[in-house]
């Protein structure tokens, strides 16, 4: 384990604190802000938040995409697109970054965890479809009914662990089967791809994070990604307060949402998609760096499922138990190399905590194990 924090040392060339993920600006982010901030449009107006949508609708190859002011802000969009109802369930993820609950939450949804896939750390095609069996009902209506609670299931709601795509085919016949809305949360996953296509285009709706540690940042930002232009045309509509254009007139149409991204942060996310394709080679880069490392030693390192190329946003390994978790994470940090445990499952968390839950053998099992690594891209050969 100490030779671990050696090979981190020598592969980031410092004897500084090495953080698990910070942010890169090595292209025009001074240049793109500045201009901003010369122009006095840094809010709600500007060219940068349109240049930005159409970067990631390229990239992505997604018809549309709506800049938003965080990625949490794009996952409530994106339920409320999906017409989640207060007192519906969700179908989602324990082992997952807080802010995937809180979106249903706030919409009055609860969600129902099932386990993950030991294959790629996100929801289980297989654990969803047992749970639905046991627990599901298609009514006259075609609604998705939980057996005994009576209350609709309207949505599946799978992460991309640490950027690696979930079992997307699967799960879009199991949601075909039950009439539910396949709603990703790619926050993870920006430069991942499922087979040939990018994480977040599969589902009806999707969200991305641009928060500092993701692989690209606008400071806070998130895009809404859907397949389907008039709710893109809709979704731009509400998160921008509903308003019906005009010269001059104040007419709002319906309750909407501020949620659009500032232009002084999509400037950021401008140049920061210049380099997006450089950081994705060098993360997987790394990726292969540590891979390499820990071949056949005790520590088991996450590797992309087979059918996907993954943007390998945090690399973690695979502790044989809690006890050597605990003295990995002990020993890192000491040292000043930064590390971390997996988020704590939500179900354990006091506003989830008597949520509806199938099996969740996996993610227990990988809650005691998993560690994150230092994962910031190097741009020096490695
Ligand atoms: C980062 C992240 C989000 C969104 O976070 P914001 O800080 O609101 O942009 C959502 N879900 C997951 C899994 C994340 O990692």
């Amino acid at each position: 384990m100490s030779s671990l924090v050696k090979f981190i040392r020598e592969t980031y060339q410092t004897n500084e604190f090495i953080p698990l993920h910070a942010p890169t600006f090595a292209g025009n982010e001074q240049a793109y802000v500045a201009e901003t901030i010369t122009s006095t449009f840094v809010s709600s107006v500007g060219k940068f938040v349109t240049d930005f949508e159409q970067k990631i609708e390229a990239f992505t190859q997604s018809p549309k995409a709506i800049a938003t002011s965080s990625g949490s802000s794009a996952l409530h969009t994106a339920l409320y697109m999906a017409g989640v109802q207060s007192g519906d369930l969700v179908i989602t993820q324990s082992l997952t970054f807080v802010a995937t609950c809180n979106a249903l939450y706030h919409m009055g949804a609860a969600p129902i965890f099932v386990d993950i896939s030991t294959v790629s750390l996100g929801l289980s095609p297989q654990a969803v479809q047992t749970y639905l069996e046991e627990y599901g009902l298609l009514n006259e209506e075609g609604l998705c009914i939980h057996k005994e609670t009576k209350q609709t299931i309207k949505a599946v709601m799978p992460m991309h662990t640490f950027g690696h795509p979930v079992e997307l085919d699967e799960l879009v016949l199991i949601c075909q089967q039950w009439n539910l809305v396949l709603i990703e949360d790619a926050a993870e996953s920006l430069g991942s791809r499922y087979k040939e296509k990018h994480t977040g285009t599969i589902g009806e709706f999707a969200a991305l994070s641009f928060n500092g540690n993701k692989i690209i940042t606008t400071g806070g930002g998130g895009v809404l990604l859907t397949n389907n232009q008039a709710n893109g045309i809709r979704a731009k509509h509400i998160t921008t307060t509903a308003k019906v254009p005009h010269p001059y007139e104040f007419y709002h149409d319906e309750a909407g949402f501020n949620y659009r991204m500032p232009n002084l942060n999509a400037a950021l996310g401008c140049a920061q998609m210049e380099s997006l394709p450089l950081f994705i080679e060098q993360k997987r880069a790394l990726a292969m760096h540590y891979n390499s490392f820990f071949d056949g030693g005790e520590l088991l390192f996450v590797q992309e499922p087979s059918y996907a190329k993954s943007n390998y946003w945090l690399n973690a390994v695979i502790c044989p138990n809690l006890h050597s978790r605990d003295k990995l994470l002990k020993l890192t940090n000491d040292s000043g190399v930064m590390t971390r445990p997996v988020w704590q499952l939500m179900h354990r968390l006091p506003m989830f905590k008597d949520a509806l839950r199938g099996s969740l053998q996996h993610s227990e099992w990988f809650e005691e194990r998993l560690v994150n690594l230092p994962s910031s891209p190097i741009n020096t050969r490695i």
